[in-house]
């Protein structure tokens, strides 16, 4: 009789379930505590190296439990040093998360869902549709797997973006119970200021996140400027107009020196103009925010083009001259296909490659 025993992964447990973990095999709750501190603190890896337990309580443990991170199904480096991880969970789901190296920090952008219901018109991950919601633990997982790949110090300046795969508000529960973890002194110790969840506005889930002491910085995918322009793009606008929307970042509660970002994907002819750009000032007249305009990741599937350099310029000015911060963002890693909206499992038929200088 040899069946296999199937292991619990710790991952994704909190403080207190911990202390659960650690008194369901006879020991008192600190122990839990210190296993909490081991795993996220101190990113270990195996249960057998944790010298501060005892031996018979690592063994029970290991008995169990396991610390399992999502597995590193591809990695697609870009020439300008961002990668894009294939990332396989359980039940046989693959999501993608992009490691973006700067020179004082490290930003990783995390998907929340396995692909998106959301539809936008302009998005890969909506080409997928929706498959699962993560859990907090893939999300952990997430930053884990990609910090130890790339040999990240515990201690080192990271930034969280939830605008990978799928949209975070739509998995709020879980969203939240992972950045408890990630912001907690003990936990990855990842200040909440340098955590940011980008929405296509979710509008009553927005004001969910305004009331909880916890909440990141916020972004809003605009991406139009009038409510038919907005309603083509993102179908999403016909349950939560742009009005509603525009109503819910006024009222949002923002700390002090808090900017909202409203992020602007910028296409070709479509909403470009300068009358564009003179809404989208009206709509943000008086607010705390900052425009990101974004130029268009391009694909053979999807029916837009992008604005020429000349028309992001001109936009950008129209909203400076009107007092609207306004920055030009270029997506990192479009040659690997890791920009912005291109997230889309690409490469997952080529799982065995492990592709240094770039793949397509
Ligand atoms: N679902 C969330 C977060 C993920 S999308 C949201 O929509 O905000 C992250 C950002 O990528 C969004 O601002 C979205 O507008 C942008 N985006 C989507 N497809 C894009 C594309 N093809 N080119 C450039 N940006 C894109
Ligand atoms: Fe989903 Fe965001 Fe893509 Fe829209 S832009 S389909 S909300 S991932």
């Amino acid at each position: 009789m040899n069946a296999r025993i199937s292991r619990n992964n710790l991952v994704g447990l909190d403080r207190q379930e911990l202390e659960g973990v650690a008194q369901s095999l006879g020991k008192a709750p600190y122990r839990g505590r210190q296993l909490f501190h081991a795993l996220y603190r101190r990113r270990e890896r195996n249960l057998a190296a944790l010298t501060e337990l005892d031996t018979k309580f690592r063994a029970d443990l290991a008995a169990h439990y396991e610390i399992a991170y999502p597995e590193i199904q591809g990695e697609f480096t870009s020439q300008d040093g961002s990668a894009r991880y294939l990332l396989r969970l359980q039940q046989k789901t693959s999501i993608e998360t992009v490691y973006m190296p700067e020179e004082e920090r490290t930003t990783l952008c995390l998907s929340s869902q396995a692909g998106c219901a959301v539809d936008c018109r302009f998005c890969f991950t909506a080409l997928l549709g929706l498959e699962r919601n993560l859990s907090a633990g893939e999300i952990l997982g997430q930053v884990l797997a990609v910090a130890e790949a790339r040999r990240i110090p515990p201690d080192s300046r990271l930034n969280l973006v939830f605008m990978g795969m799928g949209e975070p508000l739509l998995n709020l529960a879980q969203v939240m119970r992972a950045i408890r973890i990630f912001t907690d002194p003990q936990g990855l110790s990842i200040p909440l200021r340098r955590i940011t969840i980008s929405t296509s506005g979710i509008v009553p889930r927005m004001r969910d996140l305004a009331c909880d002491p916890m909440r990141p910085k916020l972004a809003i995918s605009l991406n139009a400027s009038s409510e038919p322009q907005r309603t083509e793009l993102m179908p999403i606008n016909r349950k939560y107009p742009l009005s509603d929307l525009m109503r819910a970042c006024r009222e949002y509660p923002l700390r002090p020196r808090e900017l909202l970002t409203f992020e602007y994907v910028l296409l070709g002819g479509f909403n470009d103009a300068d009358a564009d750009a003179v809404r989208v000032a009206d709509l943000l007249r008086g607010m705390r925010a900052k425009v990101n305009l974004i130029p268009y990741n391009p694909g053979s599937e999807l029916p837009y083009r992008p604005s020429p350099l000349e028309r992001l310029l001109a936009f950008q000015r129209l909203l400076t001259e009107r007092s609207i911060p306004a920055y030009i963002r270029i997506s990192r890693g479009q040659d690997i296909r890791a920009a912005c909206g291109q997230l889309s499992l690409e490469g997952i038929r080529h799982s065995a490659i492990h592709a240094q200088d770039g793949f397509r």
